[in-house]
């Protein structure tokens, strides 16, 4: 069962070992207190006054790239990356926490996203199935949104767009902004009753998270039971082997590594579909990067984007700084946000990067 109050769990965590070397903040910097149990110590004692809440210590709470790594990884389930986020919206109510995510929570209130000054559109018209398309697929990578219409259009699926510019939630969650992340999902939920689908697709991990888990466990909010939530990739696997979807392979034998997105690591049963995918299309077989499936590492697009550029920088870098090493010359992922983020560092590393629906998108049969 879930804990009533996440912070209490700084106390399991403040000298437990058992998760460290999976978190990709600590791979990065190398900083014993940017690891769990160096923010659960440092949260618990501030709790204990052997700390004091200052810029440095403020610093070190919002450096947690809420990714989820650490939770995957532990036996007794320790909702670390929640208590983290519960103990930023303190930070917040207090008046004490970094400038910037004042600024994000004013962008949110008012435009519902981060990137542009931009109202959400409304749910045009109604249908069976919606798809939420979000801020990243509509401000940081449209390409991904536009190549998922024609591969429904494909299988017979005109979908109902929801969501169309707004953010999940899970940006102001993990800012510790939780008020307003309240008033995204239900926002987000009130387009979805709109479009009287029963069946909610989405782009990302991170949508399918935020919606099934982030919204129940920090918001206190239900996801409908009568609606069914699917990630895109599962559904286009399930069209293409009952036949609905046909692909054509491209004889494009560059070697290439998929990238499990953002928060994947948080989806324990989701690994094998985008890999089938892109078998149906790819002529070899993928490279596995090391940071993968069950211990997949983020890349910048987190609120570290934000709040930690350089760092949200150097979560991307070491995606490919693995790709690298593992002898790929292409990366490909679904998320918009990573694409996003993976394209503006990939040259450096002599890569290129591929959105896995576009090429879907360009092998269709
Ligand atoms: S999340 Fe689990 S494994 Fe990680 S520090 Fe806490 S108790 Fe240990
Ligand atoms: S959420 Fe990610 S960055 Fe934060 S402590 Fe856990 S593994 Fe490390």
């Amino acid at each position: 069962m879930y804990i009533e109050k996440p912070i209490a769990t700084t106390e399991n965590c403040r000298f437990c070992l058992m998760c460290r070397h999976v978190c990709p903040v600590a791979h990065v910097t190398q900083v014993e207190t940017l690891t769990p149990h160096g923010w659960a110590l440092t949260i618990a004692s501030v709790d204990r006054d052997l700390l004091e809440w200052n810029e440095e210590t403020v610093g070190v709470v919002y450096k947690c790239a809420d990714c989820g790594n650490c939770r995957s990884h532990c036996v007794t389930d320790q909702p670390l990356p929640d208590a983290i986020a519960a103990v930023r919206d303190q930070l917040v109510q207090g008046k004490l926490a970094q400038d910037v995510v004042y600024e994000i929570q004013q962008a949110l209130q008012k435009w519902g996203n981060p990137y542009e000054k931009e109202a959400p559109q409304p749910v045009q018209g109604q249908g069976e199935v919606a798809l939420f398309v979000g801020d990243e697929a509509k401000y940081v990578w449209p390409m991904a949104l536009e190549a998922v219409l024609k591969l429904l259009r494909c299988a017979g699926v005109e979908p109902v767009l929801i969501g169309i510019g707004r953010n999940n939630g899970y940006l102001a969650s993990s800012l510790g902004l939780s008020q307003t992340a309240e008033t995204l999902a239900y926002a987000n939920l009130e387009d979805l009753k709109a479009s009287s689908a029963d069946r909610l697709l989405v782009l990302t991990p991170g949508d399918f998270f935020t919606f099934s888990q982030l919204y129940d466990e920090r918001l206190g909010i239900d996801w409908p039971q009568d609606r069914e939530l699917l990630e895109v990739t599962a559904f286009l696997n399930d069209q293409l082997e009952a036949g609905a979807l046909r692909l054509k392979s491209t004889g494009d034998g560059i070697p290439y590594v998929y990238m499990d997105p953002t928060h994947a690591v948080r989806m324990k049963t989701r690994h094998a579909v985008p890999r089938q995918l892109l078998k149906s299309v790819l002529p070899t077989a993928g490279l596995e990067l090391f940071w993968r499936q069950e211990r997949g590492h983020p890349c910048g697009n987190t609120a570290l984007q934000f709040t930690q550029p350089q760092l949200a920088d150097q979560l991307t870098q070491a995606r490919l700084t693995d790709t690298v090493q593992v002898g790929a010359r292409k990366i490909i992922t679904e998320d918009p946000g990573c694409l996003s983020h993976l394209s503006r560092h990939a040259s450096q590393f002599g890569l290129t990067v591929q959105g896995l629906y576009e090429l879907l998108a360009e092998c269709l049969a």
